[in-house]
């Protein structure tokens, strides 16, 4: 029997949770296992010495009812009770949450009243003019859905950067595993860093194609040989895989054209095809300076005669937009100041959000005096890691910061961003961020569109108005790592370095695992062309330090 996390149990508390809410219009029993699910996450002792002297029962949230939940999920990895919650519905329910406009508790009304489980079914029903004649469904939501139904389907074939490189990367290393591989190449669309992705790609060299077609055969269910060196597999039963064989002086050009982007592969012309054995020596041999794949969406860099040196995530210096548990994060002040000290950053930024995001634990005022007193405690543990004390906070609806001049002029910096009212005109939304940017107590402005990446479009902005005013008023703007967001988008930042805005590269982190979220920022960053002189954090210390103090003198 595995040992069973705190993670794994608050997982299965959570989908219980979300299946009494599909059930149950008493809010109340869904909510105690959500909160349930949040308090064992917070655990800091293992959860089986908890059962085992008997603690878990003191866990606030941890009942009669919970409590033996909890106990056999450690023990089992499994829940009786789940199993029979999942009975009741179709497994694709909650893929109908992917539809805006429709939470858990109209889901498990369109289940019981008209038995709908699936995309499918809710098609059918909004098309066939059944849910406007439910209770709370009219005609405008139909259509509503309809449209929400039809953007999903768009988006089904599309993945998110790191799954392409999670798949990539197992699968590398299982053919270079093969004796008849010689050489492996991740390429495609997920070797070019696209933040979104719908397929995965890898050159293999060898000398013997038979081999390598059959351990592709049996590596995947369906495979499709498409010709004698093309080959596509369908990996963990969604994501397309190519496979392009090839023999080994063929490589170069085989990673070059299969890397892409089509206008780059058709700029370098005959020189594209040249026999070589790897990529680089392919570009030797035809007299142009090598370029990094993340700058082959178009052929812009094939006509510069330099290249720069792109940013790279060892470049970083320190970062800001950290979230702990004083708010919506997962770990704990001093893990976090620990991962930061770990990836041997000179400084960092905690930045959680601020009283207005109540839904995020926002901190009030005196929460916020508790988390400065305990940054004060542990500034000797991580010393020599300077830890600046900031708050992610608010861009109301009218463009000012939450907290009011007093409380802000207490954080060394301060990362405003938007989460609410997104659907504002650009006008309005674009004013209401110069308006923030006019604040002197604001030092970044965080994820500027909001984008969730395959799930929620960014809200409509002026770009060119906003660039300038941060440059203007020296609001450095953040490039936001999270894979979800990476936000600014690359396609926009040329146009803010033109403007002489700073970047910084942040991996709004909630959990350790999520510090690694500054590496996807790099890849934005590269894609934009950008070297390591422009982005923020980069700069040592002492620069930092200066520059925050100069800041900070402006707040009068
Ligand atoms: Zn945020
Ligand atoms: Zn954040």
């Amino acid at each position: 029997m595995g040992r069973t996390d705190k993670w794994t149990v608050a997982r299965i508390l959570d989908e219980i949770s979300h299946y009494i809410e599909l059930s149950d219009p008493n809010p109340f029993k869904a909510r105690a296992f959500e909160r349930a699910a949040r308090a064992v996450e917070k655990l800091d002792a293992d959860i089986h010495d908890l059962i085992r002297t008997g603690g878990l029962y003191k866990t606030p949230g941890v009942g009669k009812a919970i409590g033996p939940v909890i106990e056999e999920v450690a023990a089992s990895g499994g829940s009786k009770y789940l199993e029979e919650l999942r009975g009741q519905y179709p497994p694709g329910i909650f893929d109908l949450l992917r539809i805006p406009g429709l939470g858990l508790k109209k889901i498990g009304q369109l289940h019981a009243d008209l038995g709908i489980g699936s995309l499918d079914g809710l098609e059918e029903a909004a098309r066939g003019g059944k849910l406007s004649k439910l209770r709370g469904f009219g005609a405008k939501t139909a259509l509503k859905i309809i449209d929400g139904i039809e953007k999903a389907r768009r988006r089904e074939s599309q993945f998110l950067l790191p799954a392409g490189l999670e798949v990539a990367g197992w699968i590398r290393e299982k053919l270079a595993a093969i004796d008849a591989v010689e050489d492996v190449e991740i390429t495609g669309s997920v070797r070019r860093r696209l933040e979104i992705i719908r397929n995965v790609n890898l050159a293999v060299s060898t000398k013997d194609f038979d081999a390598i077609r059959s351990a592709i055969d049996q590596m995947f269910d369906q495979v499709e040989e498409i010709d004698e060196r093309t080959v596509k597999a369908l990996a963990r039963n969604e994501i397309d895989v190519w496979f392009h064989l090839c023999k080994p002086n063929e490589l170069g050009a085989t990673v070059l054209r299969t890397t892409g982007s089509a206008e780059f592969v058709a700029k370098m012309g005959d020189a594209a095809n040249a026999a070589a054995r790897t990529e680089q020596e392919l570009f030797k041999k035809a007299g142009i300076a090598f370029v990094e794949p993340e700058r082959r969406e178009n052929a812009d860099d094939l006509s510069r005669k330099r290249r720069v040196r792109l940013v790279e995530p060892d470049d970083l210096r320190g970062t800001f937009h950290v979230h702990t548990t004083y708010s919506d994060g997962r770990n704990s002040m001093l893990e976090m100041l620990g991962a930061a000290r770990d990836r041997g950053y000179e400084y960092v930024g905690i930045s959680d959000h601020s009283k207005a995001a109540y839904y995020a634990g926002g901190l009030t005022e005196e929460r916020l005096k508790e988390q400065h007193a305990e940054i004060d405690r542990h500034r000797k543990a991580v010393a020599p890691m300077r830890v600046f004390r900031g708050s992610e906070a608010d861009i109301l609806p009218d463009g000012s910061i939450d907290y009011g001049s007093p409380t802000l002029g207490l954080f060394d910096f301060v990362v405003a961003s938007i989460h609410s009212r997104f659907n504002m005109p650009k006008d309005e939304m674009t004013e209401r961020i110069l308006r923030a940017l006019d604040d002197p107590h604001v030092t970044f402005l965080g994820h500027l569109t909001g984008r969730l990446l395959l799930s929620r479009d960014g809200y409509s902005v002026d770009y060119d108005r906003i660039f300038e005013r941060a440059a203007e008023r020296g609001v450095v703007i953040e490039i936001n790592g999270s894979p979800k967001r990476l936000d600014v988008d690359w396609r926009h930042i040329g146009r803010a370095i033109e403007r002489g805005v700073v970047l910084s590269i942040h991996p709004d982190a909630h959990s350790i695992a999520e510090m690694s979220n500054v590496i996807t920022g790099t890849w934005v960053a590269r894609k934009a062309g950008l070297t390591a002189k422009q982005i923020f954090n980069t700069r040592s210390v002492e620069e930092v330090e200066e520059w925050l103090e100069a800041r900070r003198s402006l707040r009068g």
